[in-house]
């Protein structure tokens, strides 16, 4: 139900959107969507499939179907050592990023298959984070081996000998390496325990063109496109009701069972949390509609639907065609803009400030029959004088589209 409420209000808005499967997370429960629109100004990605299937997640759940073409890859090193020093590089079909946790005590070592392209945060973080020792992982260490070696060295130099720290080397599923016994590794000059751990997770950055996910979705694609997060809505479901015993009464059975003979039930509460960005919205929408000359708000969002423009001197005219507009039922939101300018000048702000549709009273006023000029510039250019007996109804067709 609020899954439709949602695409209704959406729609209603005529804004270009799409919802993606996200995770609940901390809050929990059991269904987590986001509504989206599409921008290259938005800093959430989300991947859809080019096929039919309908699959769209955000970044955070997105993960690609196996096409098959990748291969195991077996470790040729022995040692740990060996993994913190061989090349990392297409020719080693290899590479090796490094993370620190928050708390610094421990540098971790990421090996994935190589992918040319993927040349700078070829790591998926989202996938990495679910290993659960990796939780405190804290991405934004730039150079994370040189910062360990600096932790390293200020430890020295207090005496310490770094019995605390640990290097772990954790492998995407495609890697495979046999020695997985405990051991340390040098780092400037001291030995530092260290540990392998075989991940199960594909750990390399969902990229454009991957495979889709979903069972049977043979040739579907992913596509990546970069989104502002408009609104988010959990389903808790009774996580919350049934802990704090929050419940209500159902007379229910009445209603399925003709006889009530069954007495109302106490159930646990259904709850969600759900929320819209409102100021968002409006941010999207004089982004993704703009043009040259300027906003383009959809019928819905704007102030008013139709601006009338006209001489000074004409203001019997204006208040006329206001008229025409008005009258009879589906009357529609209109102001006449009766400042002290020239028409050219207000027709620039009227196109600047993004009306639905512009009525300018002009040079046709003076054919038979009177017409006025009618401009809307999406979703396609209409510029036409229209005689004013069928003002309303064009206008009314040009707002059905917007
Ligand atoms: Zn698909």
């Amino acid at each position: 139900m609020v899954r439709q409420a949602y695409a209704a209000f959406f729609d209603d808005l005529r804004i270009p959107w799409l919802t993606a499967d996200a995770s609940s997370g901390a809050m929990g429960g059991t269904l987590s969507h986001e509504y989206h629109v599409p921008s290259k100004k938005g800093e959430d990605r989300v991947f859809t499939c080019d096929g039919s299937c309908g699959y769209s997640a955000n970044e955070e759940l997105a993960v690609r179907g196996d096409d098959g073409l990748g291969n195991t890859i077996s470790l040729p090193y022995t040692s740990m050592s060996e993994l913190l020093s061989f090349p990392s590089c297409q020719d080693s079909g290899l590479r090796r990023d490094f993370y620190m946790t928050s708390d610094k005590q421990k540098l971790i070592v990421v090996i994935t298959p190589f992918r040319s392209g993927q040349e700078s945060s070829s790591i998926n973080l989202h996938q990495l984070k679910r290993i659960p020792q990796l939780d405190k992982l804290d991405a934004g260490v730039e150079n994370a081996l040189d910062s360990f070696r600096n932790q390293l060295l200020m430890l020295q130099s207090n005496g310490n000998m770094g019995q605390n720290l640990n290097v772990t080397f954790i492998l995407d599923k495609m890697i495979r390496y046999d020695s997985s016994e405990s051991e340390f590794v040098s780092i400037n000059g001291m030995q530092i325990s260290a540990t392998v751990e075989k991940s199960t997770l594909d750990l390399v950055r969902i990229d454009n063109g991957d495979k889709c996910p979903t069972e049977h979705c043979e040739y579907g694609r992913l596509q990546v496109q970069d989104c502002i997060e408009l609104g988010h809505t959990f389903f808790l479901g009774t996580r919350y009701s049934s802990t704090l015993d929050a419940t209500v009464s159902l007379p229910n059975a009445g209603l399925r069972q003709p006889s009530s003979q069954v007495e109302a039930s106490e159930v646990p509460l259904q709850m969600g949390c759900h929320g819209i960005g409102i100021s968002r919205i409006v941010a999207s929408a004089a982004d993704v509609f703009k043009d040259e000359k300027g906003l383009n708000w959809p019928r819905k969002m704007a102030p008013f639907e139709v601006v009338i423009i006209a001489e000074r001197s004409w203001k019997e005219q204006a208040r006329e065609v206001y008229d025409a507009l008005q009258q009879s039922e589906s009357s529609i939101d209109c102001v006449i803009d009766d400042r002290d300018a020239s028409p050219g000048s207000k027709m620039k702000d009227a196109e600047l400030i993004g009306y639905p549709v512009i009525v300018r009273i002009g040079q046709s006023w003076l054919d038979t029959p009177k017409k006025c000029l009618v401009r809307c510039r999406r979703p396609t250019t209409f510029d036409e004088d229209v005689p004013v007996a069928s003002l309303k109804s064009t206008v009314l067709q040009l707002l059905e589209t917007l």
